[in-house]
């Protein structure tokens, strides 16, 4: 079919609008035009970001030296006809407004020439206006070169953003249609350098690991097709064909980013569609967390209509809860024949949980959580426990202690770690939002109640020093020291004077295996010289300062498994929302508090 102008009716029928908002829409539209041609082979060369070039070379069907003026114009296309063509549109351009559009704003140099031509066509246009036009020798296909964009449109080059952002957008789309037609070889330059490239070999696969990482690619499950079915649900869905590879829900991302979207060919942005693959992950992934998905959706091309934006990546259904039934199916029969569906609760939050049901009181989808099934005391990294001992463990004698801040039994609700702030803080993630962990309040905590735990079984451990470590005090603070040897022993300290102000230190709680014994009860004496505690509260004071010496301090980086391990504990804790000295363990920000401060509630 040649090119000819629509009817002015049939143009006015067509959501008009702009289509060149930014180096990106550029590539888009020349994109689209090379699949519309039917090319195998695209190639996108691009200049910082866009601004200076965009070029795009194909091998497709070309356009005719008697067409190519015409296809700079409004509304000139060879993909429509009448207004009926327009209720099911096959191409992805049927406008006829991208090319003059772009040549209004640039400085656009096509060469063209189509199969059986001899020659080809070369035609300069500035600011949409004819240059120069000659005939040339060139292969099959059409390049356009957009040169200089917005150069005379000062006010759109103000709202360029970098020319990282540019060329990130544009990497964006390029990889996109390589998805989506894997049939395709595509490579893109930037200044030269080839950033992405495709090998059109029609396995999709082989794009994905070129998109994304190997690593990421290797995991994605195939969107598997639907069991046949009863006679009616059959009919309902058969309109609807779902194809394309989602990622297992322990790939997940804080946005909606990672899920691309096809109709018949043509990416679009769907807020139904996406909300029907976020539903397919119910109860899979962490709240506020996002799977990874990319679907080609098919469907008659009159039922959906895809003149609904200029920018064409907005399309209405005719039968729109169809489409959304059947995204949704297929993504979750995908993810159930990947694991029982019996098993993904517990599998969701992390292989270590047990489903033991938690009993956490006062909070919204408690039920939806488990709550791991392991004691304070079950340390397998290399900070102190309170299990530690062997031979050389002495058990201390209880004696009286407070325990005042044990009696309330709230519990936290499951969390996972996210990161370290300034290496003091855990940032997690729990059921309702995002919490801050003090690493200090919150060792400080399980080791306090590891230790309250042993006390009260009478089994302190105690560790007996190779050799005993000589610790010298000044008078008042012998005296102080003196009066609290005998609480020091319930807890594991062995202390004995030698000489006029000295002690030897022969044995310390196992927690504190790996800390300098003599400054440990340097910090002690210090404590008791501040505000000496009657005797009845002494075990208390030393249980505090042995957890404040032994626990992790801030301004100490942590590894994950560190991190993991801390907020596990503190999780099992009786009283975690205290360190021992009462003050905060946590921050808890709700979705709904983040939402205020971000104006979205
Ligand atoms: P549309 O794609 O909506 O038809 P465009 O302005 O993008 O409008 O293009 C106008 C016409 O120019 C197209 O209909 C097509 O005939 C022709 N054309 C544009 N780019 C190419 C190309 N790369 N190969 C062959 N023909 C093209
Ligand atoms: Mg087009």
């Amino acid at each position: 079919m040649s090119i000819q102008l629509l009817p002015e009716q049939l143009a006015s029928q067509i959501a008009a609008g702009e289509v060149v908002e930014r180096p990106s829409s550029v590539v888009k539209e020349l994109v689209e035009n090379a699949i519309d041609a039917g090319a195998t082979t695209i190639n996108v060369d691009v200049q910082n970001g866009g601004r200076q070039l965009i070029q795009v070379a194909d091998n497709g069907s070309g356009i005719s030296a008697d067409d190519i003026e015409k296809a700079f114009l409004r509304h000139a296309t060879s993909k429509l006809e009448t207004a009926d063509d327009l209720k099911a549109i096959l191409t992805l351009g049927f406008r006829g407004e991208a090319l003059s559009a772009i040549a209004a704003v640039s400085q656009v140099t096509v060469v063209s020439r189509v199969t059986g031509e001899e020659a080809g066509t070369r035609l300069s246009l500035d600011g949409g206006v004819k240059i120069s036009r000659e005939t040339v020798g060139a292969p099959q296909g059409t390049v356009i070169a957009v040169e200089n964009l917005f150069y005379n449109v000062p006010a759109r080059l103000k709202f360029l953003k970098s020319i990282t952002t540019e060329k990130r957008l544009i990497d964006e789309f390029v990889t996109r249609y390589a998805l989506a037609y894997p049939r395709i070889r595509f490579r893109l330059t930037h200044n030269g350098r080839v950033t992405f490239q495709s090998n059109g070999n029609g396995n999709l696969l082989d794009v994905l690991v070129a998109v994304y990482s190997p690593e990421t690619a290797r995991q994605l499950l195939q969107v598997i097709e639907e069991e046949e079915e009863s006679g009616a649900q059959r009919e309902e869905r058969r309109p609807v064909g779902v194809s394309g590879y989602v990622g297992p829900p322990s790939l997940h991302w804080s946005n909606r980013s990672h899920i691309t979207l096809f109709v018949n060919g043509r990416w679009i942005r769907d807020n139904s569609l996406t909300y029907a693959i976020i539903q397919a992950y119910h109860t899979l992934l962490p709240s506020g967390r996002y799977p990874l998905a990319i679907l080609f959706v098919t469907m008659a091309a009159r039922d959906v209509d895809v003149n609904v934006h200029p920018a064409k990546t907005e399309v209405r259904f005719r039968h729109p809860k169809v489409a959304f039934g059947a995204v949704q199916r297929a993504v979750r029969q995908t993810l159930v024949a990947d694991a029982p569906i019996g098993n993904m609760s517990a599998w969701s939050l992390g292989s270590q949980i047990e489903s033991v049901s938690v009993n956490w009181s006062g909070s919204p989808g408690r039920d939806a959580f488990t709550r791991r099934e392991e004691t304070a005391a079950q340390s397998e990294w290399e900070w102190p426990t309170s299990t530690a001992g062997g031979d050389d463990a002495v058990v201390a004698q209880p004696a009286t202690l407070p325990v005042a801040d044990l009696e309330e039994a709230e519990q936290m609700p499951i969390m996972r770690v996210v990161g370290q702030v300034g290496a003091s803080y855990i940032i997690t993630e729990g059921p309702d939002g995002m919490f801050l962990i003090s690493q200090q309040a919150a060792h400080e905590r399980i080791l306090y109640e590891q230790i309250v735990a042993q006390w009260q079984a009478g089994e302190v451990t105690s560790q007996e020093l190779e050799a005993g470590t000589a610790l010298h005090l000044s008078p008042s603070q012998t005296t102080l020291l003196e009066g609290a040897l005998s609480a020091l022993a319930t807890l594991g300290f062995q202390v004995d004077p030698f000489g006029p102000n000295a002690f030897m230190v022969r044995a310390v709680p196992a927690i504190l295996e790996r800390q300098d014994p003599a400054q440990a009860l340097l910090d002690l004496v210090a404590d008791l010289e501040g505000n000496s505690p009657p005797q009845d509260e002494l075990e208390a004071r030393i249980v505090k300062r042995i957890c404040k010496t032994a626990a992790v301090k801030t301004g100490h980086s942590l590894t994950m498994p560190q991190m993991q391990k801390i907020v596990q504990q503190l999780e099992a804790c009786q009283a975690p929302q205290t360190c021992p000295e009462g003050r905060p363990t946590f921050i808890h920000l709700s979705v709904a508090q983040l939402a205020r401060q971000f104006g979205r509630s």
